[in-house]
């Protein structure tokens, strides 16, 4: 049997063979969250577009201070201010244009006015509580570059540059398929003996739209050549890509692994990675295809560590690696595996730092496992643990 592909060899193959991503549109910016950009932004206007205020108060020069000074103008936010006379202050309040001529804005703390005349307590310095112009954005920048996957900030940015629909990738069509005679579907009535429910069909169309793609549901696929021939070839024609799960290891049972080879070719099988080592990956008919093992934490933690990067390149996303933090542990394990091991843990912060604690039950099929921990932890391949070792940790909101 070949041996075990290391996880970081696994991923540079994944991320070497993302093909080009899908076309771009025009997608208005309400529905544009979570999409990636297809070309550099930059900006045509300053932000904010004119100096202004950053307080309620009074706008006027500082070498007219102590004063007092008479006011001149009240300007509320959306008006247009007037020229400062020299010698006289401003109303005005935040977010309106500093008038001309003005250089400090006091804030109405400091101030009396006391019959139109305005009396100032404390020290004034110039350039007070004024928000330059393009103190935020400045004219010509690039605002957000291409590859990038927008977040609800970054449509604030673009809205505030007067941007309303954006140029970003299609999003991917993912054909997802979960083999295994014992599925059923929740909802569908009681289990019959040697049943379970298709627990990874919701959790996996979920991941793949919390990436912004596609689900073309191709529901459940019996365990034998011929079904899983059929469903990969159906699959790899309605979609971009292919996800399945289950049927990838070496049982008599597993036939994604050998339907690939036949109908397509075969780039990856099994990772040195624990949970998840019978991860396969190759084409069908230029279609890309990842079959993610059947047990639900496998299942999950490959999705995240494997098909994810995958996914988001093909997508067009330039940076598709997850945050790795650092944690020291909060447990102590003698045995050491052969694999890279990715353990469910919670990480929280006490006196002495960030410390991870794994869930007790660490078995592939304990899904709760995964629900009731926030992070992943990686041992490295042959590596014992002592308590208060420092481990690469990334949060689970990080990797979906
Ligand atoms: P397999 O990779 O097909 O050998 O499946 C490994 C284990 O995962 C078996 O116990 C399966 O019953 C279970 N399993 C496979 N597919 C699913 C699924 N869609 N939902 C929940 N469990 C599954
Ligand atoms: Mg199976």
């Amino acid at each position: 049997m070949t041996p075990l592909v290391p996880v970081a060899e696994a991923l540079d193959t994944l991320l070497s063979k993302a093909p080009p991503p899908p076309h771009s549109e025009l997608r208005p910016l309400h529905g544009a969250c979570g999409a990636v950009l297809a070309a550099d932004v930059v900006a045509d206007i300053a932000v904010p577009p004119e100096d202004n205020s950053a307080m309620d108060g009074y706008a006027l020069r500082a070498v007219d201070m102590p004063g007092p000074l008479p006011v001149s103008q009240r300007i509320a936010a959306g008006q247009a201010p007037r020229l400062l006379l020299p010698g006289t202050a401003a109303r005005i309040f935040t977010g309106a244009p500093v008038p001309p001529g003005a250089d400090t804005v006091v804030m109405q703390e400091q101030c009396t006015e006391v019959n139109g005349a305005l009396e100032v307590r404390g020290e004034v310095r110039a350039g007070d509580n004024i928000r330059l112009r393009g103190q935020d954005i400045v004219t010509g920048a690039c605002l957000l570059a291409r590859g990038r996957r927008l977040r609800p900030e970054d449509l604030g940015l673009l809205a505030s540059i007067g941007v309303g629909q954006v140029r970003v990738r299609r999003a991917l069509r993912v054909a997802l398929l979960a083999t295994g005679d014992e599925l059923v579907e929740p909802g569908s009535g009681p289990l019959q003996p040697g049943q379970i429910y298709n627990s990874n069909r919701f959790m996996l169309a979920a991941l793949l739209r919390s990436l912004g793609m596609e689900v073309v549901d191709c529901g459940r696929v019996a365990d034998t050549p011929a079904a899983t021939a059929d469903a990969l070839l159906q699959a790899a024609g309605s979609a971009d890509c292919v996800l399945s799960t289950g049927g990838v290891s070496v049982g008599d049972e597993d036939h994604v692994r050998s339907q690939v080879e036949r109908l397509g070719s075969l780039a990856l099988w099994r990772l040195a990675i624990k949970p998840g080592k019978p991860l396969a990956f190759g084409e069908v008919g230029g279609v890309p295809l990842l079959g993610l093992p059947g047990n639900p934490t496998s299942s999950f933690v490959t999705f995240c560590l494997l098909a994810r990067p995958f996914l988001l390149r093909f997508q067009g996303v330039d940076d598709v690696e997850p945050l790795w933090l650092r944690a020291r542990a909060g447990f102590t394990r003698d045995k050491a595996d052969r694999r890279e091991e990715y353990l469910r843990v919670t990480l929280s912060s006490g006196e002495s730092g960030m410390r991870v604690v794994p869930f007790a039950n660490q078995s592939s099929g304990v899904l709760s496992s995964v629900c009731y921990s926030n992070a992943l932890a990686r041992i490295p391949a042959a590596t014992t643990v002592a308590e208060g070792d420092w481990l690469d940790v990334a949060l689970l909101d990080s990797l979906n």
